[in-house]
């Protein structure tokens, strides 16, 4: 049964934070109790808003006084339902603790608190004549605090890596209420156990980030996009082999559906003939690159090859491209974000198809990573099952960049090895005993 808050347990909470920053009210609640997925309905007893990481500690020690769960909450936009609050936790959201602290251009390092917009730092960097390489469709309201806890990748992971690549310091206090400072934020560090990958991708289970120091890059150069179109699904691995021959910047996949999908949802769709699968690559725009890959693909069995003629049409493209999450939502797919071997994607897609003719695949295929859209399914327990099969006959990963959180934990628990599990129970156990940190998530205990 929900517990509710006494009024000993709110005025303890209103004398750590102040009255402003503890809410109570149904809105907030719904509001902050939930994130993108959907995953539950929200009700959590109350919403906190701490401003500095004392504040933070505080609330880490009085929930593990009162043995009352935390969820800790950034942007909302998670796809696992990992920020979800729906058994009476009270929720920490970060956005008060939204400043950008340093930027310094020499160390191409930026220093920030948790709760500030992936945007925000994009934005930084590029006032600063650098670049901040994690992009993707929820950038604008994702914060680098849950971009750190997801491990969030995105388009340009094949060039930059995840999250992890540009988390050079993090400052994180556990669910024991110990403080893990990993902000030396030095290229090489073997002091010890890497702590700061582990917290990397814990989805809050773990600790809560309260600063993160981040690595920048050179900005881009300017790239030229390609749309590849694509006949024949079985001739991928050998269009992927030969692009693996240039710096690709970004390598997405949409399938007839999806594609279709995306381009509806433009207020001028493109005007591109129908195909099987469409492919869109970005390299540097350079005279030479561009002819090497002009040829490259003459020689390649697709279809077509569009080459965008100026900045607004490759804009188009990624329109599109951007568009597919939030054009299916509407029909309430059953998603998955599988990941696969380059090798084994024709296999992939041919079992998808003969189980699900009509899903929607589209996704980071340059880095092996699908997202798989069963739409109209009856029976959705069943339909899991069978994907899990796919991903078990293809040795895939069950999800390749949107993390495990609430709607994925039970597939954990039968997916994966019993002395890994373990593993992870170990890790739980000692960082965080008494379990207030986001319990019923990832590695349930
Ligand atoms: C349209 C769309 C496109 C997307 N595309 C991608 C994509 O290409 N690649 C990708 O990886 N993801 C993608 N996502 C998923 C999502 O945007 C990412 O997972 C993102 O990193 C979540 O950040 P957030 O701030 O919204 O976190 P939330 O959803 O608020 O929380 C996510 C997890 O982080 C934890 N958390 C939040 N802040 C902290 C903190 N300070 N300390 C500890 N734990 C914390 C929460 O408890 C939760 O477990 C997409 C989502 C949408 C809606």
């Amino acid at each position: 049964m929900k517990r509710a808050l006494s009024d000993k347990q709110q005025d303890a909470l209103v004398q750590l934070l102040g009255k402003p920053a503890v809410c109570v009210d149904d809105n907030s609640r719904k509001t902050y109790g939930a994130d993108w997925s959907q995953a539950a309905d929200p009700d959590p007893v109350a919403v906190v808003f701490p401003s500095t990481r004392e504040q933070l500690h505080a609330i880490i020690a009085y929930a593990n006084e009162w043995r009352w769960p935390l969820v800790p909450s950034g942007g909302r936009t998670g796809l696992t339902g990992a920020a979800v609050a729906a058994h009476g936790e009270i929720v920490v959201s970060l956005e008060k603790m939204n400043r950008i602290l340093e930027l310094d251009t020499r160390e191409r390092l930026l220093i920030c608190e948790p709760g500030v917009i992936t945007a925000q730092v994009q934005q930084a960097a590029r006032e600063h004549g650098l670049f901040y390489p994690v992009e993707f469709g929820a950038e604008g309201s994702s914060q680098v605090g849950g971009n750190i806890a997801t491990n969030a990748g995105g388009v340009r992971v094949l060039r930059y890596g995840m999250t992890r690549a540009q988390v050079a310091g993090l400052q994180a206090v556990t669910g024991h209420g110990t403080w893990i400072d990993e902000m030396r934020c030095l290229r090489k560090d073997n002091a010890g156990y890497a702590l700061r990958e582990l917290l990397i991708g814990s989805e809050g289970t773990l600790a809560i980030t309260t600063q993160a120091g981040l690595r920048l890059c050179e900005p881009m150069p300017a790239l030229a996009t390609v749309l590849l179109l694509l006949d024949d699904i079985n001739t991928l691995p050998e269009v992927l082999r030969a692009m693996q021959r240039f710096p690709l910047y970004a390598c997405e996949w949409m399938d007839q559906r999806a594609f279709a999908l995306g381009n509806e949802a433009q207020a001028n769709p493109l005007g591109v003939a129908s195909a099987a699968g469409y492919l869109m690559i970005e390299a540097p725009a350079d005279a030479m690159t561009v002819e090497a890959l002009s040829a490259a693909l003459a020689t390649q069995p697709v279809a077509d090859v569009l080459l965008a003629q100026s900045s607004k049409q490759a804009e188009g493209f990624w329109a599109v491209r951007d568009s597919i999450t939030g054009a299916l939502k509407p029909r309430h797919p059953l998603k998955f974000d599988v990941g696969f071997r380059a090798s084994r994607m024709p296999a992939v897609f041919a079992a998808i198809a003969q189980q699900w003719p009509d899903a929607v695949v589209y996704g980071h295929l340059g880095d092996g990573n699908l997202h798989l859209n069963l739409v109209n399914v009856q029976d959705p327990l069943h339909a899991q099952a069978q994907v899990w099969q796919i991903v078990k006959q293809f040795q895939g990963t069950i999800t390749a960049e949107h993390g495990i959180g609430m709607l994925r934990s039970r597939a954990l628990q039968s997916t994966e090895a019993h002395d890994r599990l373990s593993a992870m129970r170990a890790i739980k156990q000692a960082l965080d005993p008494n379990g207030i940190l986001n319990p019923g998530k990832l590695v349930s205990t």
